[in-house]
């Protein structure tokens, strides 16, 4: 399954915006034709709006004080190199560096800007 920074990323690649309105519901605008993304998602909306201000250039880094340790051996799941954290928005346990994650939504913000 795809991780949420996984897929917030492809979502700002194609040109959606995201962020939150003033109750803190999710906004997105662009392109009909990423409406599966758009969809996909709604239904991580959650964790989705914790990204928002890193991928919307008001904070630097992620949030994840509140990510636990990896077992053993885990390795991140955007690189591949041993992990010792899990990602605090991934519903099941998934290993990742935060630097990846926070790299990977970078690139990702300045393709969308490009596009
Ligand atoms: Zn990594």
């Amino acid at each position: 399954m795809i991780t949420v920074v996984q897929l917030v990323a492809q979502a700002v690649a194609a040109g959606l915006t995201l962020d939150a309105d003033d109750r803190g519901a999710l906004v997105i605008r662009g392109p009909a034709t990423a409406g599966p993304l758009a969809e996909a998602l709604v239904t991580r909306e959650a964790a989705v709006g914790r990204t928002l201000d890193v991928v919307n250039g008001r904070a630097p880094v992620l949030d994840w004080k509140d990510a636990r340790s990896a077992p053993r051996r885990s390795r991140c799941v955007l690189c591949g190199n041993p992990a010792a954290l899990l990602c605090p928005y991934e519903p099941t346990p998934t290993a990742m560096h935060k630097t990846c994650a926070e790299a990977f939504l970078l690139r990702a913000r300045r393709k969308g800007r490009s596009a």
